[in-house]
């Protein structure tokens, strides 16, 4: 991709912008370098505003450029104010970021837009990835919209919904006997072994910087200002870490005049490192063997977790963790008071809201923003057992009268 920087997280040391993500002298992570005093010296929002809607807008935040031909616009997604699930939880501005509306129906098509991009441009031929679910399904979708060959690695057990949505674009889908950590551990090694495009593994720095729109388009959706609170859904803390480097690039580039953005991170209790180390002051992450229903959250040694609990910390958030009976609740909550059926993520992430309405450590007047990041249709099996069955009639008016009616006149 030529011109460009890449810069390690941790001692600083730049490199080239190549498919490399860790830094040769200390192993911290590389992250993308951007030119800000430039990019302040431009009319940013009416150069957001007059983009695609899509996330593409934010193009000169992004490393590469979005490339029309292969693109399936992910993002730009609706934020809606949450004003029945707000009455019940006492808070009267509260906003859903709904990325359930998404081409493969979850944020990671925001990720993986940039990813793909990304190996485009360095000149791969094989797209892969180490998912939970969601992720093959975004990369098994954007590879065949780009005629690449897509080689997706999923632990087994799986929702179905999750997998018949990655086989359904024909990828190689390679089911790994073991857990996520396992998955991610073997890709790792391909990676060092033959010349393919991982998004989350080599091409990390390029496609975790996607996340960075959700942060984005929030303030942009808001008319231009940073909420007071975010509630982000927490796996390999990728997500959280992005939403909040988002949010204060755009006060370093002029388009924000203040971030004071509380950043919390949500998780559920069988795979909550993170939030076991938020609880016990801890500064490193102890990695766990996961034990969730909620499986697109079930990592259990997040490559991003101490920077999630510093960034939880610096900004007055927390990192919570809630049972999978929690989950659920959340995930219904949500569907009768808003309309929006999310998958366990968004029911994980409903919970931990709850939960800090409850303890008072979110206000009332305060404006909070939940990101609801997949669809509630692709881990149906969440539900089993939790929802009232369909009442089963003849069809005749009798047979109504009979047996609905009074239950809808009750
Ligand atoms: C991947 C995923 C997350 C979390 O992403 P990380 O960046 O790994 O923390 C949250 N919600 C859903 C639905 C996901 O698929
Ligand atoms: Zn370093």
């Amino acid at each position: 991709m030529g011109d460009g920087t890449l810069r390690c997280r941790e001692c600083g040391t730049l490199y080239p912008m190549e498919a490399i993500y860790v830094c040769l002298r200390c192993f911290g992570p590389l992250e993308v370098v951007y030119d800000y005093a430039a990019l302040a010296a431009q009319s940013l929002r009416e150069r957001f505003a007059s983009g695609p809607r899509s996330m593409w807008r934010y193009e000169p935040l992004l490393p590469v450029a979005r490339v029309p031909e292969i693109d399936l616009q992910p993002g730009w997604s609706p934020l809606q104010h949450a004003t029945r699930l707000g009455e019940r939880l006492g808070l009267r501005r509260l906003y859903l970021k709904n990325d359930s509306v998404n081409p493969t129906w979850s944020f990671k098509d925001r990720v993986v837009g940039v990813g793909i991009a990304a190996a485009r441009a360095f000149g791969f031929e094989v797209v892969a990835c180490a998912s939970t679910g969601n992720l093959a399904n975004a990369v098994a979708a954007h590879a065949a919209r780009a005629g690449l060959r897509a080689v997706v690695f999923i632990p087994r057990g799986l929702e179905r919904g999750k997998v018949v949505a990655s086989g359904a674009y024909a990828p190689t889908l390679v089911e790994v006997d073991g857990t996520y950590d396992d998955v991610n551990r073997l890709c790792a090694e391909i990676a060092e072994e033959h010349r393919w495009a991982f998004v989350n593994v080599n091409l990390r720095p390029y496609y975790a910087e996607g996340g960075k729109t959700l942060g984005f388009e929030v303030a942009e959706q808001l008319g231009w200002r940073a909420p007071d609170h975010v509630i982000v859904p927490v796996a390999s803390g990728s997500l959280l870490v992005k939403i909040h480097k988002g949010l204060h690039e755009l006060r370093r580039v002029g388009v924000l005049e203040e971030v004071r953005t509380a950043v919390h991170g949500a998780q559920a209790a069988g795979a909550g490192p993170v939030a076991a180390a938020f609880a016990d002051g801890a500064e490193q992450v102890r990695p766990v063997r996961p034990q969730t229903i909620a499986r697109s959250l079930a990592i259990g040694n997040p490559a991003d977790g101490r920077y999630v609990l510093r960034i939880a910390r610096e900004t007055g958030g927390t990192v919570l963790a809630v049972s999978d009976a929690q989950m659920v609740e959340g995930i219904t909550l949500l569907a009768e008071t808003e309309g929006i059926f999310t998958e366990t993520a968004g029911g994980v992430t409903v919970a931990v809201l709850r939960e800090l309405a409850a303890r008072g450590a979110v206000g009332a007047e305060e404006i909070v923003v939940a990101y609801i990041t997949g669809t509630g249709l692709k881990t149906v099996e969440a539900l089993d057992g939790a929802l009232a069955p369909a009442v089963t009639i003849g069809a005749g008016l009798r047979d109504f009268e009979r047996h609905v009616l009074d239950r809808v006149l009750a």
